[in-house]
């Protein structure tokens, strides 16, 4: 399937999505991820055939789908409000479909009980919908829609009407049935836990605009631009600003009154980092690249920041403290969009903040880490992970991946 220069217009003038280009590739998953409102669900409602396409065209096969009604688009598609048909059997409401496309029982059968083996309802096919758990009903309904073996399989926000607790259980589920029947797949979502540990790729879109497709992993430890780095990971990337030098050694960022080395391959996998020498840059630190540093700075270590204690959390297996620091944070609309609220307070708060050179980063300690709010708390850095940002851009300073080494090397 493919998306060539789409983009959507809506009646009163709102653009929705602007020229959006992406393949997916025969039995892939992808996700579209973002914020309320950034076009995902329009860009799924167009493949859909439920929204027209105002530019560009959408392929599926190799039929350009643009002007095909929705039920000649051989693509399935599942809701966060799926209804399935209460006075029926669970084997009814998946068989309904085929029926409906008058195929015979004699291969509705099979092909029914086929599905209910892949979804785990083999059990439960004489059973009506209203015994149902929620993710028994969520089966259900994915079950009608795969049956027909669509070419596409289209889902939006599936989950988000189930309780925590199912949506982890229902998240690997998906992605097992998705793998097992090989269903080219496009899953829309707000959730970016959801896209990590759902998609073979990723996509991140933001106000109508596509910001990079990757793998998880890729996404993560190459976000794009600011926006990609504060959206995916949570607790959010930490980014300050920071002041890149050259030393005799080697390059060095000062983080407030700090000085942080970056390590020598750091800077050779960044060869544009040379550029920023004796200028700003947006420093992004991960919540878990930082730990607790044993004992008082040296003046050798310098892989190290200091802040104030301001609260701290205990999750299980980790400790959140949140820390004040010396240095001006990056504020810009990305952080505040995926911040939450873009409300004029939060800006002038984190505003004022810079101004004061006021940071708050997130660090992911230790569970029986003993750090207090109100503390001072010396913090070590990982800096083989740091991330760098050009400011006026606000995209990543590149990595260069080495090339993969030759098979049998
Ligand atoms: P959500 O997760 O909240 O559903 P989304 O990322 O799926 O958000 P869309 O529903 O695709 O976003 O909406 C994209 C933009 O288009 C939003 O600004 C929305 O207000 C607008 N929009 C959606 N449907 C219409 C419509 N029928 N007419 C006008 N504008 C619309």
């Amino acid at each position: 399937m493919t998306f060539e220069h789409v983009g959507k217009v809506y009646a009163d003038g709102t653009r929705a999505v602007e020229d959006l280009n992406l393949g997916v590739d025969d039995g892939e998953f992808v996700v579209l991820v973002g914020p309320s409102g950034c076009g995902k669900t329009t860009a799924l409602r167009m493949v859909a055939g439920l929204e027209e396409i105002s530019e560009g065209s959408i392929r599926i096969g190799d039929t350009v789908v643009n002007k095909l009604p929705p039920p000649k688009r051989d693509i399935a598609m599942v809701f966060q409000n799926y209804a399935l048909y209460p006075q029926m059997t669970v084997y009814d409401n998946i068989a309904f479909g085929l029926k409906m496309r008058k195929i015979s029982k004699a291969e509705i059968r099979p092909r029914v009980e086929g599905i209910a083996r892949v979804l785990g309802l083999e059990e439960l096919l004489k059973r009506k919908p209203g015994v149902l758990s929620g993710g028994q009903r969520q089966r259900v309904a994915m079950g009608r829609a795969i049956v027909r073996d669509p070419q596409a399989f289209l889902m939006d926000e599936p989950l988000s009407n189930l309780d925590a607790k199912l949506r982890v259980q229902m998240r690997s589920e998906i992605a097992r049935i998705q793998r097992e029947l090989g269903a080219t797949t496009i899953y829309v979502t707000h959730d970016q836990v959801e896209a990590m540990t759902m998609g073979d790729r990723v996509a991140v879109m933001r106000r109508g605009v596509l910001q990079q497709v990757e793998d998880p992993q890729t996404i993560y430890e190459r976000p794009a631009n600011l926006f990609v780095a504060s959206f995916i990971g949570s607790p959010s990337m930490n980014i300050v600003e920071a002041r890149l030098e050259r030393e005799d050694r080697g390059l060095v960022c000062r983080v407030g009154d700090r000085v942080v080395a970056i390590p020598s391959e750091v800077a050779a996998r960044r060869p544009g980092l040379e550029a920023y020498v004796d200028r700003t840059v947006g420093l992004g630190i991960r919540p878990e690249s930082l730990a607790e540093a044993a004992g008082a700075a040296g003046d050798t270590d310098r892989r190290r920041l200091a802040g104030r204690v301001v609260a701290t959390e205990l999750l299980g297996s980790e400790r959140l403290a949140y820390v004040e620091i010396a240095a001006v944070p990056v504020v810009t609309e990305e952080v505040l969009e995926v911040a939450g609220d873009v409300d004029s307070t939060v800006l002038e708060s984190l505003k004022s903040e810079a101004k004061e050179h006021r940071a708050g980063l997130i660090a992911r300690l230790d569970a029986d880490s003993r750090v207090q709010a109100d503390e001072t708390v010396e913090l070590a850095l990982d800096t083989r992970k740091l991330h760098f940002f050009d400011l006026e851009t606000e995209t990543a300073i590149p990595v260069d991946v080495p090339a993969a080494a030759p098979a049998g090397a």
